[in-house]
């Protein structure tokens, strides 16, 4: 017989079905023994009668068994209705049981909420498929499904392709430090994992694709602090013939569709958006993602603002270490972009690039959610007289500046104009499920110091694959 979902259960009363899951929790009492039995859709109690079963011995049952039972749906009497689940109104009346799967006693207990609050997080992130069989975890894993859904939808409808670029790549920067892939084929060479696809979501433009987006997953290595996740989602975006003003525009829709049809609890406080001016942010609130609820004790509100006029460079301390000298710049001064070095400056101030490169604003966009940078974005210089000159503000060096030459050649071949955001989905999904940390909204996610608890990765690897990669570990220095 077909097997059907817990949840289906209450329009089957009177029929014979077979549900199949976990045994969430088990009482015994004598001539009855009840089951609630867990599935991915919810919870249905099960009840056996002493010697009216078929098959295994339901007193045998142990918590997270995974057994199939045939029975008959039935109404449960008034008094026994559980108006706390959807399957509270009826039960299944066991007639057949089989066991898939026998367990052992795991090391928490999923059945209870209360007590998983005091197990150790390292525990929880060991087994993390167990952690994830509790409902109110597994339902964070649903309603990411259901944003990416949403959003997939959404930006197909308005045009958008979705594709994926890779994963072995070359340097992109965004700030942080590359994860590096040694290359078995050309020894000594490394894959470099993307910190975003900027450079290649620029080529799709380049290549006249127009509406780009992907789900994508970013590789940033960066020295624990505060709630990072070494790769993470965003939902990267890129138009082109667009202006600032059509991005802004089309985010805005998104996250408010989003949160209407996904999140009806919550409403956005401001709407329109509020637009706020980098400088002005900066001098109000002393920072640039400024909490804007009006009653932050309140889980419900939104406060959604965009910053806007960032300076395209922050520039960087003059005995910064690493200060090369730059032909035309003064000793040891170059500039760090605040956004990243793709970033178009702002048109009425492209004329002070030459003279003060430091009062020149930027196309920069971000979002701001309830005190986090949810997202940010650009217009992209499209021109590769001024990639170039700003590849020389920051101070590249010719090598540096070659790594990036397919882009300054592609950008020879005419470019649209074009510009993007990308809002980070684990961030998003934080906030808007009431969650502490990135981690309780990922299937799998690393400690913060960059460990997968429940692979132990990452872990040393065969003195063999060293070899064929050339590569030859040095010796910790001692003392
Ligand atoms: N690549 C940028 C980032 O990861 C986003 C963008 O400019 O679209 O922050």
């Amino acid at each position: 017989m077909q097997r059907i979902w817990a949840t289906e259960t209450p329009q089957r009363v009177g029929e014979r079905v077979t549900v199949a899951g976990f045994v969430h929790s088990r009482r015994d009492h004598g001539k009855l023994v009840f089951i609630d039995l867990r599935d991915r859709s919810g919870i249905l109690q099960i009840v056996f009668r002493a010697g009216q079963t078929e098959g295994a011995d339901p007193e045998e049952l142990r918590g997270e068994w995974i057994i199939a039972v045939e029975g008959e749906v039935r109404a449960r009497p008034e008094s026994l209705v559980n108006p706390h689940i959807e399957t509270g109104g009826v039960e299944l009346l066991g007639a057949h049981l089989t066991v898939l799967s026998r367990a052992e006693t795991p090391p928490f207990d999923i059945s209870d909420e209360n007590a998983m609050r005091n197990v150790d997080e390292e525990l929880r992130l060991r087994y993390r498929y167990l952690d994830l069989r509790r409902p109110s975890v597994r339902e964070r894993l649903r309603m990411r499904h259901e944003t990416v859904a949403f959003i997939r939808r959404f930006l197909t409808e308005r045009g958008f392709w979705e594709i994926e670029t890779p994963i072995l790549s070359k340097s992109t920067p965004e700030g942080a430090r590359d994860y590096v892939v040694p290359s078995r084929l050309q020894p000594g060479s490394f894959y470099a994992l993307p910190q975003s696809p900027q450079q290649y979501k620029q080529l799709l433009m380049v290549a006249g694709v127009e509406r780009y987006f992907q789900i994508a997953r970013c590789f940033r290595d960066e020295d624990t602090r505060g709630d990072r996740q070494p790769e993470f989602t965003q939902l990267d975006i890129e138009m082109a013939f667009v202006e600032q003003e059509d991005i802004l525009r089309l985010t805005e829709e998104l996250f408010t569709a989003l949160i209407r049809e996904q999140f009806p609890d919550k409403h956005i406080l401001h709407s329109p958006w509020p637009r706020l001016d980098h400088e002005d942010v900066m001098k109000r609130y002393g920072s640039d993602r400024p909490d804007l609820r009006e009653h932050p004790e309140d889980p419900n509100e939104l406060a959604f603002a965009w910053i806007l006029n960032f300076p395209l460079f922050e520039a960087e301390p003059e005995d910064a270490p690493d200060s090369v000298s730059v032909a035309g710049l003064p000793p040891g001064k170059r500039y760090a972009p605040s956004h990243h070095m793709f970033t178009a400056p702002r048109p009425e101030d492209v004329v002070k690039l030459e003279e003060n490169p430091s009062a020149v604003r930027s196309l920069q966009h971000d979002v701001v959610l309830n005190g986090y940078e949810v997202g940010g974005g650009s217009i992209r210089i499209h021109d590769s007289e001024l990639q170039k000159k700003i590849f020389h503000l920051i101070g590249f060096t010719p090598e540096q500046e070659d790594q990036f030459a397919h882009f300054l050649t592609a950008f020879r071949y005419g470019v649209p104009p074009h510009g993007g955001i990308a809002p980070g989905l684990d961030r998003l999904l934080m906030i808007l499920l009431g969650q502490p940390n990135l981690r309780e909204v990922i299937a799998f996610p690393k400690t913060g110091d960059g460990r997968d608890l429940m692979m132990d990765a990452p872990a040393p690897v065969e003195e063999a694959q060293l070899k064929e990669l050339g590569i030859r570990i040095q010796p910790k220095p001692t003392g």
